[in-house]
């Protein structure tokens, strides 16, 4: 042995053997890197499936992908692929009842599929036209398209939380996308004004969101939900009676519902918006920005939205009044009040009772004279478009009531699922 090592150290510097060792060292680590594939450790696994996409056989295509660019036409896209104008024109013709090429959008996904040979004919292109849908078109001899949809799952969750900030801010501190925040606030839009909501008032919504790849997709849609505002708990149920979903309070009145036509129930109107009205006390013209609308004294006014106090004072000329913030864009103000039964701050629901009818201030007999403000401006309310109201008709109303309570025993199951 002391001969063959002597033999060795004739044979190799000390340099050379380093680099043998490290050598070895790295032939070991490798194969401990490789050890699952080392013989006596291998896991026999079946064939992979065949990878599919957009419907397609992937694997067996070699695929190029971008997404549209501004001032790209399907011609300029296909054109280095080799097809003419006249095969994109034969395309965009064949394929029209599917999907207009002109639609295509800047910045949304293509990818073209050819042959793996080495002639790599373009046989697909794809185009996503939305998160959840996509066009195949055909670009071999048959030029054509069809319409596919990635798979979708849906999840349904419950989320409360208590607000801090603002729900928004709130939502997405609790975990939750500010698409949910978005959502509740377009259910609440004519209910709630979420600018001025405040500290201490809650949120507990139970929604549905649809999913590509575990990826949100679409809006979260609100299912069931609560939102408590100054103590004032508002409901909203998601139901559709036949013309597409919509949300309605527990009694099944539409959470659009914008505003009563009037402010008191059998009021008489007495005097119209005018913006050039002769004055009956002050005798001169004097423009009239509000409706008068002639009822006894005592006679209950009531608020024609939801919304919170922000003036309830007297004034020489308004005598005791009451305002509203309902949201945004709208306040409305009643004037001439015997009694004011709110103070600022209160929360109202629509309907509710905020003051009687008299003639204090500047009036000459028992009215309210009522006041419509938008964005800070006051308008005829008359005259204003106001989004439809329609409420869950008579003969729905069993319909809604049972899925109320089916919503309502799906979110507390959420919440027993949660706590366990
Ligand atoms: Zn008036």
């Amino acid at each position: 042995m002391g001969e063959t090592r002597g033999v060795w150290h004739k044979i190799m510097s000390k340099k050379a053997w380093a680099i043998v060792l490290f050598g070895v060292g790295c032939v070991f680590a490798i194969a401990l890197y490789n050890s699952d594939k080392l013989p006596g450790v291998i896991i026999t696994s079946p064939d992979p499936e065949p990878r599919m996409r957009f419907g397609l056989y992937w694997d067996s295509l070699q695929v190029d992908s971008g997404k549209i660019k501004s001032g790209q036409t399907l011609s300029h896209l296909l054109d280095a692929y080799g097809i003419t104008p006249g095969q994109v024109a034969t395309l965009a013709a064949n394929s029209r009842d599917v999907f207009n090429v002109v639609n295509m959008k800047v910045g949304y996904p293509w990818w073209v599929a050819s042959s793996l040979d080495s002639l790599r004919v373009p046989q697909w292109l794809i185009y996503e036209k939305s998160k959840t849908d996509y066009v195949v078109f055909s670009l071999s001899d048959t030029l054509g398209a069809y319409n596919g949809e990635y798979p979708t799952d849906t999840i349904y969750k419950r989320v409360q939380g208590v607000i801090t900030n603002s729900l928004s801010m709130d939502i997405v501190a609790a975990g939750e996308s500010e698409k949910l925040a978005l959502s509740m606030a377009s259910v609440y839009d004519w209910t709630i004004d979420f600018s001025h909501v405040q500290k201490g008032d809650s949120f507990d919504v139970y929604y549905m969101q649809q999913r590509v790849n575990e990826s949100p997709v679409n809006m979260p849609q609100v299912l069931a939900s609560n939102f408590t505002h100054r103590g004032v708990d508002f409901k909203a149920y998601r139901f559709d009676q036949g013309d597409g979903p919509d949300w309605f309070d527990p009694t099944g009145a539409s959470l659009r519902k914008a505003f009563l036509k009037t402010p008191i129930e059998f009021g008489r109107m007495s005097s119209g918006f005018n913006k050039k009205r002769f004055h009956p006390v002050l005798k001169k013209v004097k423009p009239h920005l509000g409706t008068d609308y002639a009822a006894p004294k005592g006679t209950p006014i009531r608020a024609v939205g939801s919304g919170t106090i922000i003036k309830s004072e007297y004034k020489r000329n308004n005598g005791h009044y009451v305002k509203i913030r309902h949201n945004a864009t709208y306040e409305t103000q009643y004037l001439h009040m015997s009694k004011r039964l709110v103070k600022v701050g209160d929360v109202v629901k629509q309907g509710d009772v905020i003051g009687k009818v008299g003639s204090t201030g500047l009036a000459t007999g028992p009215h309210v004279c009522f006041r419509f403000w938008k964005h800070g401006q006051q308008v005829d309310h008359r005259q204003e478009a106001f989004p439809p109201d329609t409420p869950v008709r008579d003969d729905m109303m069993d319909a809604f009531a049972v899925e109320v309570n089916r919503l309502e025993l799906e979110a507390d199951s959420m919440l027993s699922v949660q706590s366990r």
